[in-house]
């Protein structure tokens, strides 16, 4: 049966037809060790502590977790599942939990099967955490093989494209010793060619304003600064800082205070003029619509990898559109979530800007058999079927972690 057959009473298999039935999962930790890039293997402190979300779990490298879904006409699809810090664990709830509810299922029902496996354990309280980085992974890999299947880039399919090419910043400035550290830090990326860039803090307000200030001094003040405090202040101490940072021009604050005090979000947005950020640590839209109902937030960061893959993305975008807020997605992660959250960002109208990490990460910038066209503070939008990306995968196996 054709795919474009709406007939009543159609069965969703014979729409798909048998060959894009879903014949195996495979779920891929990997590692990439910080250790491995330095010959002597002595890291820098700044990479292991690269944020304030760290200070109490090293970060020893790059994690993620791929997922390969294959159908019966031997169609692959690629995914990926936030990795940070155990890529190990999220593969275990796919091969266990989800892999067996997916598979001979049709490849095609995005919707359909992000909705069966999110109800498989909801009831029971798995709403967040490894299982939606798991959910996530496989969806991003499904409309893979969608892309693939029908022959489109993802933006295509989901309508786009609002633009071929994504406004992007550079993050981050890591936590560094010295001021003239971060200073010469965020030079070169202005160098580089970005227009934005973003500086980690949370290490108290003098020390805080002590970086800000050199790299604000740095960049000029026509490069928009944007820093990240990953939860580290209490909001009284948040106002504190924030009050300071304006001075400097700072005009992006993100994650000023713990995930969950939505309270003190509003106390900070309602006393500065100043756009507020948070949602890389927010999982599915219900999280998304307690930050949006308290009139929390101004732009938020779904991360594609955890909050719930493609699927749940989007939904989380109309959501925002429908606030008024924008979206501007987190960039942590391998090629394959970068390729999906480019793919995102070209298809929806409230997109704000992207998130280029640009810590070391082979995940990043070595599994893709072509580069991320990057030039003046921009990334283009792979035009290619599904992700619009081919991974290495003899460049893939080097990473294993198993
Ligand atoms: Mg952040």
């Amino acid at each position: 049966m054709s795919i474009i057959d709406t007939s009543p009473g159609m069965d969703r298999l014979d729409v798909a037809g048998a060959g894009s039935r879903i014949r195996s999962i495979e779920a891929i930790p990997l590692i990439a060790p910080f250790s491995r890039l330095y010959r002597d293997g002595d890291v820098p402190g700044w990479l292991l502590q690269p944020a304030a979300s760290h200070r109490t779990l090293e970060r020893k490298g790059q994690y993620s977790t791929l997922i390969r879904v294959t159908t019966e006409d031997g169609v692959v699809g690629v995914g990926e599942c936030y990795g940070l810090p155990a890529p190990r664990v999220t593969a275990q709830i796919v091969r266990d939990i989800i892999a067996p509810l997916l598979i001979g299922e049709d490849a095609l029902a995005t919707d359909y099967l992000w909705s069966r496996v999110f109800s498989s354990m909801s009831g029971g309280g798995q709403v967040r955490g490894y299982f939606l980085e798991a959910i996530s992974g496989i969806d991003v890999a499904l409309w893979d093989i969608k892309g693939k299947v029908l022959g489109l880039p993802v933006h295509r399919l989901l309508g786009g494209p609002h633009r071929d090419r994504v406004e992007v910043y550079a993050s981050p400035v890591p936590m560094l010793d010295e001021p003239g550290e971060s200073a010469d830090y965020a030079r070169s990326f202005v160098d580089a060619g970005f227009h934005a860039l973003k500086l980690k803090l949370g290490r108290g307000t003098r020390v805080d304003i002590a970086h800000a200030a050199a790299v604000r001094q740095a960049i000029g003040p026509e490069v928009d600064l944007y820093v990240d405090l990953n939860c580290a202040y209490t909001a009284d101490r948040a106002v504190d800082v924030v009050r300071r940072l304006i001075d400097l021009d700072v005009t992006w604050i993100e994650e000023p205070v713990a995930v969950d005090d939505v309270a003190g979000y509003r106390r900070i947005r309602d006393a500065f003029p100043v756009t507020l950020v948070n949602g890389e640590t927010l999982f599915t839209r219900w999280d998304f619509r307690d930050y949006l109902q308290a009139g929390a937030v101004d732009v938020v960061m779904p991360n594609l990898a955890r909050a719930g893959g493609i699927t749940e993305s989007r939904k989380i975008a109309a959501l925002c559109e429908t606030f008024h807020v924008d979206i501007a997605p987190h960039g942590v992660g391998s090629a394959v979530g970068l390729a999906a959250a480019l793919q995102l960002s070209a298809s929806v109208p409230n997109f704000r800007i992207y998130e280029y990490n640009r810590l070391p990460n082979p995940l990043r910038d070595e599994l893709a058999t072509t580069p991320f066209e990057f030039s003046d503070g921009m990334l283009r939008v792979p035009s290619g079927p599904g992700l619009g990306i081919e991974l290495d995968w003899s460049r893939v196996d080097e990473f294993r972690a198993e």
